[in-house]
């Protein structure tokens, strides 16, 4: 029997009409069957956050942490069976999906630390007798939209500091992944959140998404997923005069110097464009490698990418597991078409596989002679599709790596200070990595990007409380 999982609005779990999630490794696997809410219970889910506002945000920190804290454990201490949840739903393979897992738990468990790690400022005024406090205050309603790539960490870091700084949450996640959502949903509704403060709308982007965004009772929005989605995002939010933030696409390049570790080189290339099947935003798309090392690269990464293991997400072998959907595994398809058309070279890959299961199996493809004029080096493919571009020397690939409209995460494979230094200094990216993979970053840092990547402040880490605070300085005349 599969499960049947309803909304939470206003601390109750309702409705009926459901739509079924399909497992990616084994379309005949139903994944369990999940309501759809429309523009009425997106309406009552914001009324329900917007009532419970006054008595959460003033709630003591030490309400706040014990939620956030019991959250915490109860994922690590589910972590298996969550991950392989996710694994099942979304494609990554179990230890991926596991990983993910613990990551969430880790940030809930930052964030319930946040709560008690609470600052202001006191300062003097310029004029005498005047005493200045400088206060950070919970900013209301928060529209929380999230994508499919990162079905439980995304939502984890953008609920758990939301909640953390006296938020209250209508959370929308992803249509591809609503189990993770729903359950992380569950664990902080019976870590003890009152009525109200957290709500899941699980639905549609274009009914349930816009009914959050055409509200004038959301005072904030932080939305990961496409750039198009993202203007939507933006301009809506414009319209009411709230807050957003945005987290959107990234084509990122990793930079292959001649002077690289090539064992490091090919690792990095091999982990950061192919794991997790290519679909994270911080992925390595463009491999821009300079002539003397280029040759020497190709080989060995096409030598690695024949041992992948591609298969079912559950499987403990698998590395690589299938694309997302029927949707996303054709725009792969299409763009590898276009890149060749284009003129690179189709290296290593780009088929359909069949495995013992009916699914969405790609094999990674590598395309070279690839230039970054050519539209598969500079749209999004978000599947495991990189292309090898060719350059002379580290000021070409450092050029051609800031060509992009894009700028979420870049790398660079050298063993030389002077480049990595400068290349630190002059990528025009959010998240700079040297001889390390674009991809992969800690909890407790700032994570954003620039250019098309990304706007407004930074999520992750001590930096989230610019977005889910807003500043006020309160003046004091003493005598
Ligand atoms: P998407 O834009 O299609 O959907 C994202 C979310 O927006 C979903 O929940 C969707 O239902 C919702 N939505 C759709 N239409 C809406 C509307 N009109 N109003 C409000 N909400 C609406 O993106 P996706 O396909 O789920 O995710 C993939 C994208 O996410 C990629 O571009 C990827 O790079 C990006 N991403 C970025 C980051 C980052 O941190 N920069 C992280 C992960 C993914």
């Amino acid at each position: 029997m599969t499960a049947f999982r309803k909304n939470l609005i206003d601390g109750e779990w309702v409705g009926d009409a459901g739509s079924r999630n399909i497992n990616p490794s084994d379309t005949g696997d139903v994944v369990g069957e999940y309501a759809s809410a429309g523009v009425e219970q997106a309406g009552q889910a914001i009324a329900a956050a917007k009532a419970a506002f006054p008595a959460w945000s003033r709630s003591g920190p030490l309400a706040r942490h014990a939620v956030l804290k019991k959250a915490a454990d109860e994922i690590m201490a589910r972590k298996d069976e969550l991950g392989r949840n996710l694994a099942r739903e979304e494609g990554k393979t179990l230890a991926e999906g596991i990983g993910e897992t613990i990551r969430a738990a880790q940030i809930f468990d930052f964030f319930a630390g946040e709560t008690l790690r609470l600052s202001g400022e006191v300062v003097p005024s310029v004029r005498p007798g005047v005493g200045v406090e400088i206060t950070r205050e919970a900013v209301g309603v928060v529209g929380i939209i999230t994508p499919w790539n990162f079905p439980i960490a995304i939502p984890a870091w953008k609920i758990a500091p939301a909640l953390a700084h006296g938020n209250t949450v209508v959370f929308k996640p992803a249509e591809l992944v609503p189990e993770s959502a729903w359950s992380i949903v569950d664990i902080l509704h019976r870590a003890g959140l009152p009525k109200g403060v957290l709500n899941l709308v699980m639905g549609k982007g274009s009914v349930v998404g816009q009914a959050m965004l055409d509200s004038p009772d959301v005072n904030a929005v932080s939305f990961t997923g496409s750039v198009g989605t993202g203007k939507r995002v933006a301009a809506a939010s414009v319209e009411h005069m709230r807050k957003f933030q945005l987290e959107m696409g990234g084509k990122n390049p990793l930079v292959v110097l001649d002077d690289a570790d090539l064992a490091v080189a090919v690792d990095c290339a091999l982990n950061g464009a192919f794991f997790s099947t290519g679909q994270r935003c911080t992925a390595s798309s463009r491999l821009i490698v300079t002539n003397g090392i280029h040759d020497r690269f190709v080989d060995a990464l096409k030598e690695r990418m024949e041992k992948l293991v591609i298969g079912d997400a559950l499987d403990a072998q698998t590395q690589i597991g299938p694309v997302v959907d029927a949707t996303q595994l054709k725009q792969d398809e299409d763009y590898i078409a276009i890149g060749v058309r284009e003129g690179a070279t189709l290296a290593f890959g780009g088929e359909r596989l069949d495995r013992k299961t009916p699914g969405f199996y790609l094999k990674p493809a590598l395309l070279t002679e690839a230039t970054n004029a050519m539209r598969s080096s500079r749209e999004e493919i978000f599947g495991p599709v990189a292309s090898v571009i060719r350059v002379q020397d580290y000021d070409e690939a450092l050029a051609v790596a800031n060509d992009t409209p894009f700028g979420l995460t870049s790398g660079i494979c050298t063993t030389s200070l002077k480049h990595a230094t400068h290349f630190k200094r002059n990528s025009e990216a959010g998240m700079v990595m040297v001889n390390l993979p674009t991809a992969g970053v800690d909890f407790h840092v700032p994570f954003g990007g620039r250019k098309g990547s990304s706007f407004g402040p930074r999520e992750q880490g001590r930096y989230a409380m610019e977005f889910y605070t807003t500043v006020k300085t309160a003046y004091t005349f003493a005598g």
